[in-house]
């Protein structure tokens, strides 16, 4: 198996996360630091990570959702000291966030120690719905910017997808998406001239936030990863 695929599936990091960490030359096979993701692995070396070693897989996965606050990164570490999600929950799992939500939003982020599962609901391949509120300025909000949020449009980065909103008050939109680039929802309300004052992530396919206080910590039960998978 690949180095990448095999740190991932061992809860290390994403896929993606795993490759960069190698290339970074954080990940040591045998003693000798390794660069190059695609290094073939059966399981009997000895592979570290920042010199820890990796235990080897036993026991269950697990499965968190967090009520994320804002001014908490959803990295796993954070260079510039900040709190970060991982550090909301106690586990005895090595634990990672599944995506991102920018530091300033609230809501669901799931923290999993299962890569397959992390890869299922970010790769967009998978067009996984992440359903967002957003209180937005700059009242009323016309039917005419909803419908071409609705229909897709242009960002620096090309068209969005058609996406699911509606406008649950005045000012308050539900949108949904299964694309996720950067700031995505942020950047398509300030394309209709209204810029987001705030945004909390309410659902994850078929997984919602519901009432999980702000900063509070659930795992999942078996059925409800069943769901996701
Ligand atoms: N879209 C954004 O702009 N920000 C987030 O945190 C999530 C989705």
């Amino acid at each position: 198996m690949r180095l990448a695929k095999h740190l991932a599936h061992a809860g290390v990091a994403s896929r993606r996360g795993t490759e960069v960490l190698i290339r970074d030359g954080r990940v040591s096979i045998d003693g000798k630091t390794v660069v190059d993701p695609a290094r073939d692995v059966d399981g009997s070396e000895r592979i570290a990570v920042d010199d820890e070693l990796l235990t080897p897989l036993t026991g269950k996965r697990v499965v968190y959702a967090v009520h994320k606050p804002a001014g908490v990164v959803s990295t796993a570490h954070d260079t510039h000291g900040r709190p970060t999600v991982v550090g909301l929950v106690d586990s005895d799992h090595r634990l990672y966030p599944v995506g991102r939500l920018d530091a300033d939003s609230t809501g669901l982020i799931l923290l999993t120690d299962d890569g397959d599962l992390a890869h299922k609901l970010t790769h967009p391949s998978f067009e996984v719905p992440k359903t967002y509120r957003v209180k937005v300025r700059e009242l009323p909000v016309s039917e005419g910017s909803l419908r071409r949020m609705r229909e897709g449009l242009n960002l620096e980065d090309g068209r969005t997808a058609p996406a699911q909103v509606r406008q649950a008050k005045p000012g308050i939109l539900e949108i949904t998406i299964h694309e996720g680039r950067k700031h995505q929802v942020k950047r398509m309300c300030e394309a209709i001239g209204h810029p987001v004052v705030t945004l909390t992530r309410i659902a994850i396919g078929p997984l919602r936030l519901g009432d999980l206080a702000v900063g509070g910590v659930r795992r999942l039960s078996a059925a409800e990863v069943q769901r996701l998978r």
